[in-house]
């Protein structure tokens, strides 16, 4: 395959500022994409897309705190604008606190849904008809392998990505027969910034998956990547675990 095949793409990645995100920018922008880094973190934005240019790339940063369904209508309308068109969308931001379901106060729980699950609704629900409109397109939801078993402590973030599991089906019924193709990944045990606070506990969890350590971003980004791509053309409405087998043992 040609190294260039994303080429005359425009990629809008969310949480692109960091960890999974800034690894499947850099990557999309690596295959030729014109890659449009959202987050809400300028300096972090920044250095996303100036590492972007100085490997060739092209990139431009998006500052947006995806928590109202207006923010994420608003994101979709400025990249558009920007890019001209979005063929690519990676819902990516999200936050994954951990803890009993007592203990959880009303506040994160809003968050978690506003982030993980209503700002990929609104972007979709604005992105995704000029999609069909033109015939193409690929959207990739990141989700977990939590979304897919039971786990003590992650009732919360484990609901959100079930949710995106099943938008990512919905999607792919509503939008594939005009040539959208929407798809998750089911991502297992990651190294970044995000889960640096959990220390050991990312290990230990890793532990429990036939590859038996945590994975790199790029690992991730790599899948998303294929997924993008001409290359995934018969893939519609899959959860590609990426999780090092851990939901299949
Ligand atoms: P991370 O390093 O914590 O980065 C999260 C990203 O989300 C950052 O770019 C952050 O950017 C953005 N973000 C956070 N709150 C936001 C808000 N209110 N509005 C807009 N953007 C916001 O995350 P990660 O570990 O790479 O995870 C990325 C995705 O993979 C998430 O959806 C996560 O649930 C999923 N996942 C991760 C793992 C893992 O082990 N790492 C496993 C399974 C699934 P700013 O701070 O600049 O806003």
């Amino acid at each position: 395959m040609n190294s260039s095949y994303l080429a005359g793409n425009v990629a809008l990645v969310t949480g692109a500022t960091s960890g999974i995100g800034a690894a499947t920018a850099a990557l999309l922008a690596e295959r030729g994409a014109h890659v449009l880094v959202a987050g809400r973190d300028a300096s972090r934005g920044e250095s996303v897309t100036a590492a972007i240019r100085a490997h060739g790339g092209k990139a431009d940063f998006l500052a947006a705190d995806l928590t109202t369904a207006e923010a994420a209508r608003d994101l979709a309308r400025r990249a558009t604008d920007l890019g001209g068109a979005v063929d690519v969308l990676v819902n990516n931001a999200g936050i994954y606190p951990f803890g009993p379901t007592a203990d959880t106060a009303e506040d994160q729980f809003d968050a978690v849904y506003a982030l993980n699950v209503k700002a990929p609704y609104y972007l979709v629900a604005e992105l995704a008809p000029a999609m069909a409109e033109r015939g193409h397109g690929s959207i990739i939801n990141l989700s977990t392998m939590v979304a897919d078993f039971g786990m003590a402590g992650m009732a919360l973030y484990g609901s959100s990505k079930a949710a995106v599991n099943l938008l990512t089906k919905s999607w792919a019924a509503e939008y594939g027969p005009r040539g959208v193709r929407v798809n998750a990944v089911g991502v297992g045990p990651t190294r970044t910034e995000g889960t640096a606070q959990m220390g050991d506990a990312l290990g230990t969890l890793a532990t429990h998956a036939p590859a038996g350590r945590p994975a790199s971003p790029q690992e991730i980004a790599s899948v998303i990547a294929f997924l993008a791509s001409d290359e995934a053309s018969f893939v519609h409405g899959a959860i590609v675990p990426v999780d090092g087998g851990r939901v299949a043992v």
